[in-house]
């Protein structure tokens, strides 16, 4: 059994205060909930807050990003061990909009995620492909080069509390979700290639769907054998619709 995910990305949204408010609120909307595991992804400011807003409850906190050295001259740069240091769990790796707009590459992503894994953070690998690449029939290719250089030389153990993100970059806040179909679709594939890489242990890791998810079009996902969660961007940002998709049925 894997146990579905609901990770919420803030990206560049909300302040120290605003984040506090909205764990204060999500909490109480979601306490009765045991079967789901809950994630919210706040600006690296605010995650301290949000970590001790969040304590003895059901949420846990990731970063959106980090480096993978462990200190040194690198302005601006936030390390594996501040990020656990200040609570988090998870970090979301290789998001669309930081390979689009910070140049991430398999390469870089494949660096941070064994960073992550060595200071004990659960890594969100995000993959996804394009409009351009969809409508060429590259989509499979695309996202087999992702997970196997996103996720090239590590370990079986390693690669079991890896969670996967499925983000077709042209769902990602433009309102458009991809069906069920062409979600699952795509989640049996990236099974099927961890499964060459990495055997059973493919039986048991995650792989969340991302684009637009909204507590509307979350049930229908969740009734697909191979998406095990979601990963929500604007649709996070509000406590009561966050809940409505914690709060999926299928
Ligand atoms: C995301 O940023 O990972 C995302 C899926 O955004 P949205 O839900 O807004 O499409």
């Amino acid at each position: 059994m894997r146990k579905p995910v609901i990770a919420g990305n803030w990206k560049m949204n909300k302040t120290v205060s605003e984040a506090v408010g909205f764990i204060f609120d999500l909490k109480n909307l979601i306490s009765d909930v045991t079967d789901v595991e809950i994630v919210i992804a706040p600006p690296f400011l605010a995650i301290y807050s949000a970590a001790q807003a969040a304590k003895d409850t059901n949420i846990y906190v990731s970063a959106q990003d980090l480096f993978w050295e462990e200190k040194g001259a690198y302005t601006g740069a936030i390390s594996p061990g501040m990020v656990v240091d200040v609570g988090c769990k998870y970090v979301i790796v290789g998001h669309s909009e930081r390979r689009q707009y910070f140049a991430e590459n398999n390469e870089t992503v494949n660096k941070k995620i064994k960073a992550a894994l060595k200071h004990g953070l659960v890594p969100i690998l995000c993959v996804g492909e394009s409009i351009n690449q969809r409508e060429s029939g590259e989509t499979f290719n695309i996202i087999e080069t992702q997970v196997t250089e996103g996720l090239s030389c590590l370990s079986s153990s390693e690669i079991e509390s890896i969670v996967i993100a499925y983000e077709p970059v042209w769902a990602i806040g433009t309102g458009k979700t991809a069906t069920g179909e062409q979600a699952e679709e795509v989640h049996d594939f990236i099974r099927g290639v961890l499964r060459k890489l990495y055997g059973d242990i493919a039986d048991h890791t995650r792989i969340l769907y991302g684009g637009s998810v909204k507590p509307e079009n979350i049930d229908e996902l969740m009734t697909k054998p191979n998406i095990d969660g979601a990963l929500v961007g604007g649709a996070s940002l509000k406590a009561e619709e966050f809940a409505g998709i914690v709060k999926f049925r299928c």
